[in-house]
Formats: structure tokens, C-alpha cells, sequence
């Protein structure tokens, strides 16, 4: 495991798994075979595995140290959560905390939590079962939700079309933060710290927001899940299958590029794999990737 240093903050990704996830072709609704095939070469093997036709897809967690504030963005699924349906984030027993503490946090040390959204792969370490019942695993921390998005996933978890997975994330990971005191509503703009500021980028979800970071002449953008893959820099044009505002998920992850290329900000997504971080630049009315590979 190895720390980036951005300006005066360190940054330390915890990984709770890596391996293959959605096919391709059904994970992008503006999937062609073409120009899809066009990325391959450099696709393979880390963010794409030919032999199934599936998206190699990195579940982790940015651990961000900014001399003030110990701070969690993002935080993966869990243990022990029910997910039917989905079968890579069902009943996990992950040893993600371990991971964490390796890099040198105790749950305790964590100040803020900041989930970019509230999915399943993003909030489930906001709980863990202890006594049968689902506590906040952070003890001192603040749990940062973006406003738009906790009103989105409420009114979900209340509606019995919601598929089981989505209503029990919200119930099991989100629930019992608020009901402990511990979760603090957030808009576009909000300062988490002297270095860190929420950014809205809608789309993927109602609420979704980014974290952009400054300190001293560096920046980076902790972007969730405005892009999932890589292959999306090139194209970004392509959405998720899980983007529910498809327009809107464009923009942002349009927005997200354009600062990264004028501002020279490092681009830290959720799910991209190996080295998981790059710079961006502009190409056309397109970007390219400039991996990170000094630190992986
Ligand atoms: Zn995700």
C-alpha cells in the first residue's frame, strides 16, 4: 500500500475487492462493439477481461489525511449485508478493516465520512452488525450525505417497488447513522475541511456530488461514481447502466474531465483499476488518460 501526497495531504486507497463485474455490453447503454473494440488494447487485462467480455472493476475506499482531519471517502460495501440479487456485494465478509488499519486508521480515527453517494458499494462500512443490530462503525466521525441524494434514497427505501437491495442499503447503512445523531445533511459548496470541498455531479444518482481537494498548488477530485471505467474518458459520452440521469450524468462526468484537464487535478474515481488514479488531458473535444503508475 502506498500513499500519494497531494500538497500537504496524504492519500491511501483501501481496496475491499477487485476482480471482474458487469459484461460491457450490457454496463454501458451507448455500448458498440466498435468503438469499443477500438479501446481494447489498452483496456486489457486491468480494466477489462476479454475472455468474459466483462469490466475489471476495483471496490475501494480514499482514505484522505489532511493534517486536520482523517477523512473516509467512500465507503465500500460492508460485512454482512444482505444485497439479493447481486451476488458480489451479498453477505460479504471482507477484511477491509484490516486494510484500514494496516494503512494506519482505527475506526475511531476517522473524523468525516463522506460518501459520494448512496449506493450499496459506497456507504455499506457506514454500519457494521454488532449485537445483532446495524451501529455506525466510526465512532467520532461525522457522516457527510449530500441533501439531494439522503431525500432520493428515503423516499426509496419507503416504496415496495424498490428492489430488496436498494431498501435494505438504505435501512441497514444509512438508517441507523442518522438515527444515532451522527449524519450531517450537505449541499454544493460545502467545505469538509480547509482542503476539501463538496462539488455536485448529479446523474448517476439525483444527488451524487464530488470532493474536490486543494492544498498548496496541487488538486485532485475524488469522483465517484461519475465515471466507473476508464473507457469513459476517451468516451465519455457513455453513461452507466446505473446513471438515472443520463444528460445530466454526462455533464458532470464532462465537467469532472475539463477541470481535471485545465487544472492539472488528479482524477481519483471509485472503481477504476490499476494504478486506479490518472491526469487528464484534453484531445479534441475528447480527453486521454496519463496514469498515475508511481503510485499504486
Ligand atoms: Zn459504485
Amino acid at each position: 500500500m502506498q500513499d500519494r501526497h497531494i500538497g500537504d495531504v496524504r492519500v491511501t486507497r483501501i481496496e475491499e475487492q477487485m476482480g471482474p463485474g458487469f459484461p460491457a455490453k450490457d454496463f454501458f447503454p451507448e455500448f458498440d462493439a466498435d468503438t469499443f473494440a477500438a479501446e481494447q488494447h489498452w483496456l486489457a487485462p486491468s480494466y477489462y477481461q476479454p475472455e468474459s467480455g466483462k469490466l475489471m472493476t476495483s471496490i475501494h475506499s480514499w482514505l484522505v489525511r489532511t493534517g486536520k482531519h482523517t477523512v473516509l471517502i467512500d465507503a465500500c460495501s460492508g460485512n454482512h449485508k444482505p444485497r439479493p440479487g447481486m451476488p458480489r456485494f451479498d453477505m460479504l465478509d471482507s477484511p477491509w478493516l484490516d486494510r484500514l488499519a494496516a494503512a494506519g486508521a482505527r475506526p475511531e480515527d476517522i473524523d468525516i465520512v463522506m460518501c459520494t453517494h448512496l449506493h450499496f458499494d459506497h456507504d455499506g462500512w457506514n454500519t457494521q452488525l454488532r449485537d445483532g443490530r446495524w451501529v455506525p462503525t466510526f465512532p467520532n466521525a461525522r457522516y457527510l450525505m449530500s441533501r439531494t441524494d439522503h431525500a432520493h434514497w428515503e423516499a426509496a427505501a419507503k416504496n415496495p417497488q424498490t428492489p430488496a437491495f436498494e431498501r435494505n442499503t438504505y435501512n441497514d447503512s444509512v438508517l441507523p447513522v442518522i438515527e444515532a445523531g451522527k449524519a450531517v445533511l450537505v449541499d454544493d459548496g460545502h467545505a469538509c475541511d480547509d482542503c476539501l470541498t463538496v462539488r455536485a455531479a448529479d446523474g448517476h444518482t439525483p444527488g451524487h456530488v464530488r470532493v474536490d481537494l486543494a492544498s498548496r498548488d496541487r488538486r485532485a477530485v475524488f469522483s465517484g461514481d461519475a465515471l466507473h471505467n476508464p473507457v469513459q474518458v476517451p468516451l465519455w459520452r457513455w453513461n452507466s447502466t446505473f446513471c438515472v440521469d443520463r444528460d445530466r450524468a454526462r455533464q458532470s462526468r464532462h465537467a469532472i474531465l475539463s477541470h481535471c484537464a485545465e487544472s492539472g487535478a488528479l482524477l481519483l474515481p471509485a472503481h477504476f483499476g490499476t494504478p486506479h488514479a490518472a491526469r487528464i488531458r484534453a484531445r479534441g473535444d475528447s480527453f486521454e488518460l496519463d496514469w498515475d503508475w508511481e503510485r499504486r
